[in-house]
C-alpha cells in the first residue's frame, strides 16, 4: 500500500508571531519556518506503518513556494521515500490545496492519504475533509490510533464524550491528531541520505488546477496584551476585588 502524506510549511510554532504593519497578514519575512506539527505526526505514522510492513512506499507532497522543498527534505530525512513539490507563490486556500491533492492522488493512486488534522498557521482544519469529499473517499478525522486490516482500516477518533472506533474501506483520507504518535528526529546520516532522494516539482497548471483566491482577508490583529497581575494580601481582599472590580462574584 502506497501512502501519500501532504505536508505544509508553516511559521515555526515556537517563534513569536508578528503581524504586518498594514494588518494584511502575518509577517513571514526572515521568520523561522518548520513542518506543521500535525503533518510531522502523519509522516511518523506513515513510517511506522512501513516499518511494520503495512505500507510499501511513502510519498510526501507539499504545495507552496520553492522553500517548501526544505520541509519535504525534512520528511525525507525522517524516512519517507520520495517527494513532490507543487510550486506556487499564490496564497493557497484549503479548497485549492484539496484540488491539487486530488490531482496528485489521481496520478499516484495511493491506498491511503494520511495528513495533519490542521495547519497551525491558519487553523483551517478543512483540507482533509475537502479532499475526501472531492475524491468521494471515506474519511477518518482527528485520529489517535490506526490499525490496517486486509481490505479496510480501523481508526480511533478523539471525540467530546470519549473515543470513537470506525472501520473504513480503503482507499481513505485520514487526518492525524496529537496523540497518534510522537514524531522522531532525523539522524544526521538520514539527513545526508535525504538529499539524494527523488523530489519532483510540478505546478498547479501542470495538474490542471486553478488556485484562484476566493477569500479576502479583511484584517489581522495581534491579541490584546495581557494586563499585569496584582498581589492581594488576604482572602478578604481577594473576594472584595472579585466582587467590586472584576464583578465576577
Ligand atoms: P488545514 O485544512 O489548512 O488546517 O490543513 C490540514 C492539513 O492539510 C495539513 O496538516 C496538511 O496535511 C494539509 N495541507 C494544508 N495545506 C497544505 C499545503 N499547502 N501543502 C500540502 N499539504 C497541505
Amino acid at each position: 500500500m502506497k501512502i501519500l502524506v501532504p505536508v505544509k510549511r508553516v511559521l515555526d510554532p515556537y517563534v513569536k508571531v508578528r503581524v504586518k504593519q498594514d494588518q494584511s497578514g502575518v509577517d513571514l519575512a526572515n521568520a523561522k519556518m518548520a513542518m506543521n506539527p500535525f503533518c510531522e505526526i502523519a509522516v511518523e505514522q506513515a513510517i511506522r506503518l512501513k516499518e511494520a510492513k503495512q505500507a510499501s512506499e511513502i510519498v510526501l507532497v507539499s504545495a507552496g513556494a520553492q522553500q517548501a522543498q526544505e520541509t519535504l527534505r525534512t520528511g525525507l530525512a525522517m524516512g519517507a521515500d520520495r517527494a513532490i513539490l507543487i510550486k506556487s507563490d499564490s496564497v493557497l486556500e484549503p479548497l485549492a490545496v484539496a484540488k491539487l491533492l486530488k490531482a496528485v492522488v489521481e496520478k499516484e493512486d495511493p491506498g491511503l492519504v494520511l495528513m495533519g488534522k490542521q495547519a497551525v498557521d491558519d487553523d483551517n482544519n478543512q483540507t482533509g475533509q475537502m479532499l475526501a469529499a472531492l475524491l468521494g473517499w471515506p474519511q477518518g478525522t482527528f485520529i489517535s490510533k490506526i490499525e490496517v486490516l486486509d481490505d479496510a482500516i480501523q481508526i480511533t477518533r478523539e471525540i467530546d464524550g470519549g473515543l470513537e472506533t470506525l472501520k473504513l474501506q480503503r482507499p481513505a483520507v485520514l487526518t492525524a491528531d496529537l496523540r497518534l504518535c510522537e514524531p522522531r528526529y532525523a539522524s544526521l546520516p538520514n539527513i545526508m541520505k535525504a538529499k539524494k532522494k527523488p523530489l519532483d516539482t510540478m505546478t498547479p497548471e501542470d495538474l490542471g488546477v486553478s488556485v484562484e483566491q476566493r477569500l479576502t482577508i479583511q484584517k489581522v490583529e495581534e491579541p490584546p496584551t495581557r494586563q499585569a497581575g496584582i498581589k492581594v494580601s488576604s482572602v478578604a481582599e481577594l473576594v472584595e476585588k472579585l466582587q467590586k472590580e472584576a464583578k465576577v462574584l
